[in-house]
């Protein structure tokens, strides 16, 4: 009886292994995803904020577009001109 349990779980090792190991790679692709789902919104998230305060105003500072690309500017424009390189 020994045996025989012996050898039906030897048997079953190879489907442990991979149940095992679809199991880790689901769980850190998973982990990735969310990750990298974080990571985005944080990136958006200091592009919004991170301008911090127009030190001419006390407005918020925000990523504008120009005629010579994207650059941080007063949100009280045209009001305050302020812009930061
Ligand atoms: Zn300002």
């Amino acid at each position: 009886m020994n045996e025989f349990s012996w050898a039906l779980l030897k048997g079953l090792i190879p489907y442990f292994i991979v149940l095992l190991v679809v199991g880790i790679i689901g769980v850190i692709l998973a982990r990735l995803k969310y990750l990298a789902k974080t990571k985005i919104n944080q990136k958006i998230a200091s592009i919004k904020t991170d301008g911090g305060i127009c030190p001419q105003c006390g407005g918020k500072l925000i990523m504008r577009n120009g005629k010579y690309g994207s650059f941080i500017g007063c949100s009280n424009f045209p009001k305050c001109r302020y812009t930061q390189k």
